[in-house]
């Protein structure tokens, strides 16, 4: 099973982590994914596991306690768990964009206080950008931060927040006026801050509520959840890299990476359908012998396998162009868009291989085909892509006649 999403030139280190994980995923989330999945119960054994393995600190430096890592090595680890069970993937997604931030645009205070206990997973990250009226259009959050004396005071609804109960560290974006008079441009008006709770449902802080978990289709497991902010008063060296009217930045550079991740679970679960498809297609026999020798069916393994390797090729495309310091928003758009897709797309086909089987909860691609959806919106959804794409080429292959 190891033909298909080989990545050249990767170094001792690389390998070794990788084949760890691999094996991790192989003996420890695989067997227990599906029944955890059914009942939408959080993965407890498998984040201490996670933990153990330092995933939690990957790509933190490694003076803050991180294995200092790339963000290949990270893409390709989450490539292997989302192999497993996409929703783990998810659990430390938004930890890592979190600790991300930190790294890139953090005071020195903030990177001291965080990143180690972030290494460790102790302290455990999540970002919110999304209100109920909101996901697209980051421009129109209405949610607030008003200055009073050496605090701020944030009001206002988030949604979609992905690890809401168990983090420990929010990343709020939030509107604030303070310093950016009315009519300064949406994106130059924006503040992260950063918010620690308490894990857990309810108030969790004064001023803050996470009312609960929201019922999914799929990505069960892992809680996403809404955040309303009363009142809630944060300190103003919790604004993140010191300097109000940046958050808008730091949230889209953030996102960026987060978006090499998405299309690295794409790849994962994409990985995962095939595997699924073409053992079952070997088993299944129909006119006489197995289903894979027809040539229907050969046909779709060949176009399965093809679409596998062409998103594995692209997501790490993206991820090196990152990691050699360039800017990577087209490639990030690009592999997310064509590894959500194609990993739908391929989910889709080793479904219908499966027969009425795949319908069964008993079978594993059941799960899978409630999964994929989720990669087509988060992150950005595919038109979101598009627009990055079409924008950032029209830059590069300005007509000059
Ligand atoms: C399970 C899950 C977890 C999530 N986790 C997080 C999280 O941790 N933190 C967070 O901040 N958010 C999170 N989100 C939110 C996610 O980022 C948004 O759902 C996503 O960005 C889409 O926003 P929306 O749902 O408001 O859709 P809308 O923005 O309302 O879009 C609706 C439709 O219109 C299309 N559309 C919108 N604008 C345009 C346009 N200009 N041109 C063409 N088409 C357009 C969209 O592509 C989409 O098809 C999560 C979402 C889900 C489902």
């Amino acid at each position: 099973m190891t033909r298909l999403a080989q990545t050249a030139g990767l170094n001792d280190i690389q390998r070794e982590i990788l084949s760890t994980v691999r094996d991790f995923v192989d003996k420890e989330i695989i067997p227990v994914a599906t029944q955890l999945e059914h009942r939408d119960e959080y993965p407890t054994e498998i984040v201490e596991g996670l933990k153990e393995l330092g995933l939690f600190g990957l790509m933190i430096p490694e003076e803050y306690g991180g294995l200092g890592e790339s963000l290949l090595t990270y893409a390709l680890c989450v490539e292997e768990i989302a192999r497993g069970w996409m929703s783990v993937s998810g659990i430390i997604n938004t930890h890592f964009i979190v600790a991300y931030m930190l790294k890139q645009h953090g005071t020195q205070e903030q990177k001291d206080t965080f990143l180690p206990r972030m290494a460790l997973g102790e302290v455990r990250g999540a970002f919110s950008m999304s209100e109920p009226a909101l996901g697209s259009d980051v421009s129109a959050i209405s949610s607030k931060g008003v200055k009073e004396g050496d605090e701020y005071v944030l009001n206002g609804q988030k949604m979609w927040l992905t690890n809401g109960g168990t983090s420990t560290l929010v990343a709020v974006l939030c509107r604030s006026d303070e310093g950016h008079p009315e009519g300064t441009a949406p994106h130059k008006s924006m503040t992260t801050f950063l918010v620690e709770k308490e894990p857990g449902f309810g108030e969790v802080r004064p001023g803050l509520t996470i009312p609960g978990k929201i019922d999914k289709m799929g990505y069960k497991g892992v809680d996403t959840t809404e955040l309303i902010m009363d009142d809630l008063r944060i300190p103003a060296n919790r604004v993140l890299g010191g300097t109000t009217g940046r958050g808008f930045y730091q949230m889209m550079d953030g996102v960026e990476v987060g978006r090499v991740n998405v299309a690295a679970r794409g790849c994962g679960v994409a990985q995962r359908a095939f595997e699924l498809g073409v053992s079952y297609a070997q088993q299944r026999h129909t006119f006489g012998k197995p289903i894979a020798q027809h040539q229907a069916i050969q046909f779709k393994l060949a176009e399965m396998a093809t679409k596998v390797e062409a998103a594995h090729a692209m997501m790490v495309n993206a991820a090196r162009k990152k990691d050699s310091g360039e800017r990577n928003d087209l490639e990030a758009g690009m592999a997310k868009y064509l590894a959500s897709e194609y990993c739908k797309e391929v989910v889709e086909d080793a479904f219908r291989i499966h027969g009425g089987y795949g319908f069964s909860k008993e079978y594993e691609i059941e799960r899978l085909y409630r999964e994929a959806p989720m990669l087509l919106i988060g992150e950005g959804t595919a038109e979101i892509q598009k627009m990055i794409i079409g924008r950032r080429l029209l830059e590069e292959y300005r007509f000059q006649g």
